[in-house]
């Protein structure tokens, strides 16, 4: 079975109310590919969520940006997984860098975070990725490989997962990962699933990259073999995000 390209854009904490109707309006005018092609999700902050999903055209699906770790209660400034579901929101993004750095988010927090959200019914772009420091000390693989663990320790399917590579030193820098780079580290995460969890679920899992994906630099990723597509910040805010898109295109070719 063929590993659907999947481009996501996140938003992060960005925008007005004004910059969201200019995004959206954006991307309801963009010429995109077939949704046969490609998988588009865009992930605005919570406040615009509900927004954004009712205006923006039906293929281009929402995300949220973070979930909490279990059912909802007396967690504040907290937003369940069941409230996500209850507003028809499909996607969360889970374990991004910034929440792992800045809101000490561990490995097993992230593992807890996936494995409720899918209980729940979403859908989750897992985030994993090295710092500069480990990838120059030689641990890339180790330390993506044991956030990818973490993550696999807690949930029994990959059916509803995408998993984004996205280096820390790339993210928000403009400093890309090389083709070869993105290439040399989706090939060992899917070795790692063969290895790990199954042949069924290294074929089948989308990896995608990001850090620094643009306009200018997303065809050449988008030709490496385990490059099922992006996870985008800066660009997605930009009318660029729908040449990322294209590049699923590439795929085809
Ligand atoms: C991100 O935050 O997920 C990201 C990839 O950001 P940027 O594209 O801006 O590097």
């Amino acid at each position: 079975m063929g590993r659907k390209f999947f481009v996501g854009g996140n938003w992060k904490c960005n925008g007005t109310s004004e910059d969201v109707k200019k995004i959206v309006a954006t991307l309801n005018a963009g010429q995109l590919p077939s949704t046969d092609v490609v998988e588009v999700v865009v992930s605005p902050p919570f406040v615009f969520l509900t927004s954004v999903k009712s205006e923006l055209r039906p293929e281009i699906q929402v995300a949220a940006q973070n979930c909490w770790v279990k059912k909802g209660g007396a967690f504040t400034g907290e937003v369940s997984a069941e409230m996500l579901a209850n507003l028809c929101i499909p996607w969360v993004i889970l374990g991004h860098s910034e929440r792992r750095a800045l809101l000490n988010e561990t490995n097993e927090f992230v593992g807890d975070k996936v494995a409720y959200a899918l209980s729940q019914g979403l859908k989750v772009i897992a985030c994993v990725g090295e710092t500069l420091e480990q990838r120059e000390a030689g641990t890339t693989m180790e330390v993506v490989a044991a956030q990818t663990k973490a993550i696999a320790d807690k949930i029994s399917s990959w059916d509803n997962v995408v998993l984004a590579y996205e280096p820390v030193w790339a993210i928000g820098t403009g400093k890309v990962a090389s083709p070869a780079q993105a290439q040399e580290v989706h090939a060992g995460l899917r070795k790692w699933f063969q290895e790990n969890i199954s042949a069924d679920v290294a074929a089948t899992t989308r990896i995608i990259y990001g850090g620094s994906v643009s306009g200018s630099n997303c065809k050449e990723l988008a030709g490496q073999t385990d490059v099922d597509g992006f996870l985008v910040g800066g660009a997605s805010l930009k009318p660029e995000f729908i040449d990322i898109i294209k590049a699923a295109e590439v795929k085809k070719a």
